[in-house]
């Protein structure tokens, strides 16, 4: 779990924990994913550390390696686009939260506040089913469709 202001010292422990090598590129990916606490894209990603001019290729090279590591997980949901999103430690669940994406502005937000259930069917079925990674949820977010209007 990040704390409040994910730092370098931080996110160097994490990768550290992972057995990573504590690369500036990494570090930064990193205290970026902590601090957003939301799924982001490599092209989110690379536009929010401009400043520290890591190549793109770097930077996915460092989504991929965190995230094999597990200290990120991949989202991939339907639109194409694959997201990255800073696994809260010792998360080892199938899927963290469900998803909530608006589906008039594409705007993504965790629902880690809410709960939902899916009771597990047993047996070849959920066998054959294979692993479930995400749960996504889609509607009209506040800013599209308020509610209560
Ligand atoms: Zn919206
Ligand atoms: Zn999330």
């Amino acid at each position: 779990m990040p704390p409040s202001e994910p730092d370098a010292t931080w996110a160097k422990q994490a990768l550290r924990d992972a057995a990573l090598r504590a690369t500036a590129a990494r570090v930064a990916v990193l205290k970026l994913l902590g601090s957003m606490g939301i799924p982001m894209s490599h092209a989110e990603v690379v536009e929010a550390l401009t400043e520290f001019g890591f190549d793109q290729s770097t930077l996915f090279r460092c989504l991929n390696e965190i995230a094999d590591a597990g200290l990120v997980s991949r989202l991939d949901l339907g639109d194409q686009t694959r997201r990255f999103e800073l696994r809260k430690m010792g998360e080892k669940v199938e899927f963290t939260h469900p998803h909530f994406m608006c589906v008039d502005c594409g705007e993504l937000t965790c629902m880690e506040d809410f709960s939902v259930q899916i009771s597990p069917s047993r047996g070849p079925r959920r066998d054959k089913l294979g692993t479930i990674t995400e749960i996504m949820i889609r509607g009209h977010c506040g800013n599209c469709f308020p509610r209560g209007r």
